[in-house]
């Protein structure tokens, strides 16, 4: 699925989410990686195989903050 090169790695590697993302869904709380990983916002992964990872304990990026009116 991947046709970077050198190719990202593997949707099995320990180092999967550094993935190239090819599809992008801010709306809906995901994207695409070109390893055909599912990352959801929450941290959580699909693989292809189908198996689903669990939200990984790093931490989130922080919203930014709103300005406050006067
Ligand atoms: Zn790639």
């Amino acid at each position: 699925m991947c046709t970077h090169a050198p190719a990202c790695p593997a949707s099995d590697a320990v180092d999967h989410d550094a993935a190239r993302v090819v599809a992008d869904h801010p709306e809906q709380g995901w994207r695409l990686l070109c390893n055909g990983v599912v990352c959801f916002d929450d941290t959580g992964e699909l693989l292809p195989d189908g198996h689903a990872l669990g939200p990984q304990c790093r931490p989130l990026p922080r919203p930014l903050a709103v300005p406050q009116a006067a």
